[in-house]
């Protein structure tokens, strides 16, 4: 069996900067895996592309037994693949409940997207007492809230997350990370981009380590939480 998402020398660039310089990884159906690097290491460089918002220059990408290179960003979101981008880029001025619904524009079953947005509220009930607020008036943990609900109305198969505990109070981080350790243990599979090493090495099956556009190690997340060169690089430690 083929893994759900392989991504295999792949090179992107902008202009003339090469911004990832050849990397592979894998995410099998189930997993989580952490993608985490210093800043400017194409981390989110490399959500984007699997996405299909970048073209990347050289390398294959294969999801559900898919070659995704070139394929649209709405027809990648249609095979399964979504993406909790980095910022949030929620709609300020549409409501809590619209941002959702705008989650499932792909999807015409009205009682399964009543569904998922019952699920939506029951794993952030805070969303669900603020539903008919424009969604701008969020805070900023609220809004991290709101994008992860709404990537999870399209039912993926592969959840993208983009740095969610970025600018968020340690009270609210351990709040979003608990979720993604709940949605993990409900068998979502989950591709987590995140600055907050050890939180994301905690949580993850597995772990690539990024610098300056390769993978410089890989490994078990607890395995790599116990790395002396990643406790040096990532978590601060001497
Ligand atoms: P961060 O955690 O800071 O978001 P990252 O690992 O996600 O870092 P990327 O945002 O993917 O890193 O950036 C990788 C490299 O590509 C950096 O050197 C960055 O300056 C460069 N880069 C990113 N976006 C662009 C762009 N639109 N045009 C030109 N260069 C870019």
């Amino acid at each position: 069996m083929s893994a759900l998402l392989e991504v295999r020398d792949l090179r992107v660039a902008y202009g003339k900067v090469e911004a990832v310089k050849g990397i592979s990884l894998t995410v099998e159906e189930g997993e989580v895996v952490t993608l985490i690097g210093t800043n400017g290491a194409g981390k989110t460089t490399t959500l984007h592309t699997l996405s299909g918002l970048l073209e990347p220059s050289a390398g294959h990408v294969t999801f559900a037994g898919r070659d995704v290179v070139g394929v649209p960003a709405h027809h990648v979101v249609a095979l399964g693949l979504a993406h909790s981008p980095e910022g949030r880029h929620i709609f300020p001025r549409l409501t809590v409940e619209e941002n959702l619904l705008l989650g499932a524009f792909l999807r015409r079953d009205a009682a399964g997207i009543a569904d998922d947005v019952e699920r939506g509220y029951t794993l952030f009930p805070r969303l669900r007492e603020r539903r008919g607020q424009a969604a701008g008036t969020l805070s900023g943990g609220e809004q991290q809230m709101l994008a992860m609900a709404r990537a999870l109305m399209c039912r993926p198969r592969l959840l993208m997350l983009d740095e969610p505990s970025m600018g968020l109070s340690p009270i609210m981080m351990k709040k979003i990370m608990a979720t993604v350790a709940e949605l993990k243990s409900s068998g979502t599979t989950i591709l987590l981009v995140e600055q907050n090493a050890r939180a994301a090495l905690a949580l993850a099956d597995r772990a690539y380590v990024m610098e300056t556009g390769r993978i410089v190690l890989t490994g078990g997340g607890r395995e790599l939480l116990h790395d002396e060169s990643v406790r040096k690089a990532y978590l601060g430690e001497e």
